[in-house]
């Protein structure tokens, strides 16, 4: 085989054999076809595309290239969640010590990644001593031992992706709907966990703009799931607006802590129980989704959730005493951002929260870059307050009073006031 006929193929539109899809992953990953090959096959394929069978090779032959973390001797169902990316989403901070308080094991790696605000990585380390670079060893014997395990990925996992995605980011091929189904499926595959949900954002701050495509993707990762014997069930959420009041690293972890303590944001605590009911149901625990919720919801306001995760902050590291502000960072600077007007919140638009976020230092725009993990924005009147002029409408946690400033002009414009109240947001769109 030769991987310029493989171009050549793609780009007139015919469709690989699997045996082509193994060949062209595998010699790519031992650095026999060269980043510019593989780079113009990527292309090719955000033209034609792939379809189903060539889409499941692809995922296949991603998986086989690292290391799979057998984590069977956990449980009889261990889950796994992942996100597609938004703004304010500390989910999983309040969802895996929960599904683990229900008596279901909870295993995920996540990436770094770029972006606005942090990743789930980054959160965690808001929290002092809290370890997320665990061997798989270490990995796997925390999920038999305390019940749950959140670590940075390791370099063993799905090798395929790591390279893959460096070069889908440089040369504009990321977004292809079977490239991104499989980057992510390959990775949960290999991870071990057995169910798994995925919350796929929907919005303006989010991966996917338009609901279709979204769905349209997370079917794809569903199939994905079950040909790899996984059981998936996705839920569309809504990203126009930030999810809950908090964005940046440590705030969100204060608020993940918050919904733990029977507190926060209403709609953080929905998505939270929403995903831990599919979890519950399709882990077996109970009998359909709807069961699983509402045992969610017990276990989370018995406080269960919280002991839960004050062990497993324990179990890598960290102080427990974090659930209670313990140790966590402080910015130096707090300021307000006050309405200029009086009038009600329409929009809360998510991508100028986190650029502003961006711009406080809380994400990292170039590989490697460090975060502030102290940094962020606190939302005060969120979508349908009503504020007279003056009012706060945020709180801008900042390193410097200049960053603060500049972080306020950039609010000036996420808040969109109107005469009359809006319609209520909806963060919910579809479960799958
Ligand atoms: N997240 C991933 O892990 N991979 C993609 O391709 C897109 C988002």
């Amino acid at each position: 085989m030769r991987a310029v006929d493989l171009i050549a193929a793609k780009r007139a539109g015919s469709v690989h054999t699997v045996e082509e899809i193994s060949w062209l992953v595998n010699e790519y990953v031992a650095g026999f076809i060269p980043d510019y090959q593989m780079a113009a096959w990527l292309m090719a394929v955000c033209f034609q595309g792939l379809d189903r069978l060539e889409t499941f090779a692809l995922t296949r032959a991603m998986v086989a290239t690292g290391e799979r973390v057998d984590l069977s001797d956990a449980g009889p169902v261990v889950a796994d969640k992942h996100s597609t990316g938004g703004v304010g989403d500390k989910v999983t901070l309040v969802l895996a010590p929960l599904v683990a308080a229900c008596g279901v094991p909870f295993a995920k790696m996540s990436g770094r990644g770029l972006g606005h605000t942090g990743g789930t990585v980054d959160k965690l380390e808001s929290i002092p001593g809290f370890r997320t670079e665990l061997s798989v060893e270490e990995f796997h014997e925390q999920v038999r031992r305390v019940g749950v395990a959140v670590v940075s990925q390791t370099p063993g996992l799905v090798p395929a992706d790591r390279l893959l995605y460096a070069l889908r980011d440089a040369t504009a091929t990321v977004v292809q709907d079977s490239l991104i189904a499989s980057s992510i499926m390959s990775k949960k595959i290999a991870t071990g966990a057995t169910a798994i949900v995925l919350d796929v954002k929907v919005g303006e701050g989010a991966f996917f703009e338009d609901r279709a495509r979204a769905e349209r993707v997370a079917r794809l990762m569903i199939d994905l799931g079950a040909d790899a014997d996984r059981r998936v069930r996705c839920l569309l959420s809504s990203m126009d607006e930030p999810l809950g009041r908090a964005v940046g690293n440590t705030l969100e972890v204060r608020e993940a802590f918050a919904v733990l303590s029977g507190r926060g944001p209403a709609d953080v605590r929905e998505v939270v129980l929403r995903l831990a009911g599919m979890l519950l149901a399709l882990s077996g625990v109970e009998r359909d989704e709807i069961a699983g919720r509402n045992r969610a919801r017990e276990v989370l306001d018995s406080g269960e959730a919280r002991e839960v995760c004050a062990r497993w902050i324990q179990a890598q590291g960290g102080d427990p005493g974090a659930l209670n502000g313990t140790g966590l960072p402080q910015a130096p600077v707090v300021r307000p951002y006050r309405a200029s007007r009086r009038g009600w919140v329409r929009r809360v638009g998510a991508l100028l929260v986190a650029r502003a976020c961006l711009g406080l230092g809380a994400g990292r725009e170039t590989k490697g870059a460090r975060v502030d993990h102290s940094v962020g924005v606190v939302i005060e009147a969120i979508h349908g307050t009503e504020v007279a002029k003056g009012d706060i409408m945020a709180w801008v946690h900042a390193r410097t009073p200049e960053a603060a400033e500049r972080a306020a002009g950039v609010l000036g414009e996420a808040f969109e006031l109107g005469e009359s109240p809006p319609e209520p947001e909806r963060t919910i769109i579809s479960e799958l």
